[in-house]
């Protein structure tokens, strides 16, 4: 256990709500202010939570996704909020010191929102190198993107412009950790979002990991990993068997 955990099986101190997110509730820890706990909720939503329903039973699977993945990062050395996850549907983290308003998103595979943003894409294209996208976060704006200039000088700011850096390079590292992990199962990582903070003046990996951050598509049959040889590897893969929140954004049966 990290400094600063709650064992498992320990009554935990809740104090009080301080944000209550589309999915989760961030809960003062009691015992020690510098840490808070996440509580999962059976909420979905889509579309910046004009869509939204309850599904019972979601609270526990995303702890339980989340939990996974944040230990398997925890093992490879990505520096991240994660503590540990004392009880179910709970998980306990460092409280920031300054949240960063951006999704970073990375794409192995292209679809979703940039084949409406570029028009030389074609679904499927596959990236050699991952892609890094800053988007701000603000759903009445509904999350626009960062142009790359305005990336450019934002990194080229010597007080800040480490933080640019470091996202990109998590993002970079937990792409690879997770594109394995899920290969193992016959599964390609298509794309992600992550999110980012500072504690103690250091950027940390932070919020949640879960079906609703992610693509996955199973590979198409007989394919054990991508070869993006063609520059296309939509044939390589299987996206109606996919198993992430498109199924929901979609229209798909809850079930
Ligand atoms: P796209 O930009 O193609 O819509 O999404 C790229 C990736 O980022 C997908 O894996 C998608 O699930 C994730 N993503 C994009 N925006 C959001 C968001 O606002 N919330 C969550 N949870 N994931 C997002």
């Amino acid at each position: 256990m990290k400094s600063g955990g709650v064992m498992a099986g320990q009554i935990l101190n809740y104090g009080s709500v301080i944000a209550s997110g589309k999915t989760k509730d961030i809960v003062v820890n009691g015992n020690n202010p510098s840490t808070v706990f996440m509580q999962f909720r059976d909420d979905i939503t889509a579309g910046d939570g004009a869509k939204h329903d309850v599904v019972e039973g979601k609270a526990m699977l995303d702890w339980q996704v989340n939990k996974n993945i944040f230990e398997l990062l925890a093992r490879k050395g990505v520096p991240t909020h994660y503590i540990n996850s004392p009880m179910a549907m709970v998980a306990l983290v460092h409280r920031l010191q300054t949240k960063i308003n951006l999704e970073v998103v990375s794409r192995r595979v292209a679809t979703g929102s940039i084949l409406q943003r570029d028009s030389s894409v074609t679904e499927g294209d596959y990236y050699k190198k991952v892609t890094v996208e800053f988007y701000y976060k603000d759903d009445g704006l509904h999350d626009p993107k960062l142009d790359d200039a305005h990336i450019e000088a934002l990194i080229a700011n010597k007080k800040n412009g480490w933080w640019w850096v470091k996202m990109k390079e998590i993002n970079h590292q937990v792409f690879a950790v997770l594109e394995s992990a899920f290969a193992h199962f016959g599964i390609q990582l298509v794309d992600f979002k992550l999110e980012y903070g500072i504690v103690h003046n250091e950027i940390l990996l932070i919020d949640e990991i879960t079906g609703g951050s992610f693509r996955l598509w199973p590979f198409a049959e007989g394919v054990t990993a991508l070869n993006g040889t063609n520059g296309n590897v939509m044939d390589q893969l299987n996206p109606k068997g996919r198993l992430d929140k498109d199924i929901y954004r979609h229209g798909g049966s809850l079930d």
